[in-house]
């Protein structure tokens, strides 16, 4: 054999068509590890796997027979050692002194399938990588959901709690924290644009002779239903307040005197009309209608004294602070 061609940067084999060895190069012996008298005469699948066998069986002698070559056939063999060679594999039948053989060259493909293993693994670590940067912003999204479910429970939560510090247990009216808040600011909008409001002072009449005759618990069921009349007789805008024991206030917004007062004997009949479980019911009531200069302190005084001046004049009546101050 030609030196060059012993020597090639690639194996060569040589076989009949029937698939002996007949002929190979050094470069050929060298990469699998065999002696020319190893391999010389042997069938070229005695070195093959089974399933290389089939490839070789399905695709060489097919192609061979049809177009006389075989082109980039990927194939691998066994090398002394049993450990697995991978080709690439191009073959040509032709005749050689009246002799039909199949020439075939074979250049070693291991590093490139290193390469490619390599890229394999690689792209699995990204695929990887990437899958566990999408569970992790998954889970993200999930707390960023449970945060805002907490926060709009920690928010009804606040409002119900707000509800309740303002509101009076028994009658369900708002208490009188939430009067006092609501008289400052409505003595602010009287500063800022003259707006006038009354307030009522209402308180139910000889109440202890009820608590007395029928017990505390008829007592509170009373308080209980003069906070339902109170609240019914309301305008949204005003606001009904248990004051203290049987003392409860009104403010009425956008409201002088006049109107004040038609609204406050309003009251007094309902309340002297309403059927009671304790027989006949009245209440007395004081009227202070807010005047330059008033604070919290000088309305409520206004009111309590036109009220004890209902209950001086003999109780089930209205009095608003301007005839007492007019009397004085
Ligand atoms: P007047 O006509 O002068 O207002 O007489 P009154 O009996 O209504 O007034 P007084 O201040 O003498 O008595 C008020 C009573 O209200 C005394 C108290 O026991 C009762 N009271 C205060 N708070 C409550 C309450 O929450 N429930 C009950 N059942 N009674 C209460
Ligand atoms: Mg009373
Ligand atoms: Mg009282």
């Amino acid at each position: 054999m030609d030196e060059r061609l012993e020597y090639a940067p690639c194996g060569y084999l040589s076989i009949t068509h029937q698939g002996i060895i007949t002929d190979m190069n050094h470069t050929f012996l060298f990469l699998m590890g065999y002696t020319r008298e190893a391999l010389l005469h042997k069938h070229i699948e005695s070195i093959m796997s089974k399933a290389n066998q089939l490839v070789f069986h399905s695709y060489f002698y097919p192609n061979i027979k049809l177009h006389g070559h075989v082109e980039e056939l990927f194939i691998s063999l066994k090398d002394v050692s049993g450990g697995t060679v991978p080709y690439i594999l191009n073959g040509r039948s032709l005749v050689v002194e009246g002799v039909a053989v199949i020439d075939c060259v074979l250049v070693q493909m291991s590093k490139r399938m290193d390469y490619e293993q390599e890229l394999r693994s690689a792209k699995k670590q990204i695929e990887e990588a990437y899958w566990e940067k999408e569970q992790a912003l998954a889970r993200l999204g999930q707390i960023h959901t449970e945060i805002q479910q907490k926060q709009s429970e920690l928010m009804e939560l606040n409002a119900i709690l707000v509800e309740r510090s303002t509101t009076d247990k028994l009658t369900g009216l708002r208490n009188r924290r939430y009067l006092e808040e609501k008289l400052s600011g409505q003595l602010e909008l009287f500063r800022e644009t003259g707006e006038p409001f009354s307030l009522l002072m209402i308180d139910i009449d000889y109440f202890k002779r009820i608590n007395d005759t029928f017990g505390h618990q008829t007592g509170d069921y009373v308080l209980e239903k003069l906070g339902s009349l109170l609240r019914f007789h309301s305008r949204e805008k005003d606001t009904a307040a248990r004051y203290g024991g049987e003392e409860f206030v009104l403010i009425l917004p956008d409201m002088a005197a006049d109107e004040s007062r038609l609204v406050a004997e309003n009251l007094r009949q309902e309340a002297e009309l309403a059927v009671w479980d304790t027989g006949r019911l009245t209440v007395s009531i004081g009227i202070a209608t807010c005047t330059a200069g008033d604070s919290e302190k000088t309305l409520l005084h206004k009111a309590d004294t036109a009220l004890y001046a209902s209950k001086e004049g003999g109780r089930n009546r209205v009095t608003h602070c301007f005839d007492f101050t007019a009397k004085l």
